[in-house]
């Protein structure tokens, strides 16, 4: 990890506006040391269980994206915010296939398609645009963790492709917990090119965390879903 990510998950960065700036500072030195270009990454702050108020305070620091990753709790918070213009929200956690519709009401993305069942129950949602969605991947073998195994990844693609509410974007994963997580990033970055010529505009990879968001942009990460590092330490769930 870069000193700038490692400081910013410490204790050197005590407000809002120095960790949110020294994460994006760190993200700038991990795509200058990749050799990318870092306006190919895109950082969407994760603010679950905290309150409307944080949200406001990255808006005024110039955030325009949030994720979040449970249902009421975020249709609150974007209805909180209603009336600061152009936010985007992300939905990023598992979703309940009865809750879905509902979802898709106020998020203008979601990171964690995984299921056929899913497709089903938002391919008849009435939006002005298609939502934009990832399939979430699940790079271990335990079903609880979310995601479609990589054996199924073809078959779920095709059934967003033909869903016309849906506009796919690209995959989305979680690196295993407790594990070195450049293998799972690699992984992901390959199944990208094995549904390019299925979906060859689906080329984002949803991927890295607050601490290993230095490894994803290594192996080709777009969209980065940091929370802790610039929110600071969770509330305790109520
Ligand atoms: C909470 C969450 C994140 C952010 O995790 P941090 O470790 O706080 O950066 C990213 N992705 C998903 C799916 C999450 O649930």
């Amino acid at each position: 990890m870069p000193e700038q990510a490692a400081e910013a998950l410490g204790q050197g960065h005590q407000t809002l506006a120095e960790r949110l700036s020294a994460v994006q500072t760190a993200i700038r030195e991990s795509c200058l040391s990749a050799g990318r270009d870092p306006s190919e990454v895109t950082l969407i702050p994760v603010t679950k269980f905290h309150g409307p108020e944080l949200v406001a305070d990255l808006v005024d620091l110039g955030v325009r994206r949030f994720a979040e990753s449970r249902h009421p709790e975020a249709r609150d918070k974007a209805a909180a915010l209603a009336d600061r213009a152009d936010l985007e929200w992300h939905f990023v956690g598992q979703i309940q296939t009865k809750k879905a519709r509902q979802i898709a009401q106020y998020v203008d993305a979601v990171h964690s398609i995984d299921r056929g069942g899913l497709v089903d129950a938002l391919s008849s949602i009435e939006r002005a645009h298609p939502l934009r969605v990832f399939v979430q991947v699940n790079m271990t073998p335990d079903p609880a963790r979310g995601g479609v195994q990589p054996a199924e990844l073809e078959a779920l693609v095709e059934q967003v492709l033909r869903t016309e509410s849906l506009d796919l974007q690209g995959l989305m994963c979680v690196a295993p917990l407790g594990e070195e997580p450049r293998a799972a990033f690699a992984e992901l970055r390959a199944l990208g090119q094995r549904i390019r010529p299925l979906a060859p505009s689906a080329t984002a990879l949803s991927m890295g965390m607050s601490n290993d968001f230095a490894e994803a942009i290594e192996n080709g990460a777009t969209h980065l879903r940091i929370g802790a590092a610039i929110t600071g330490k969770r509330p305790e769930r109520t």
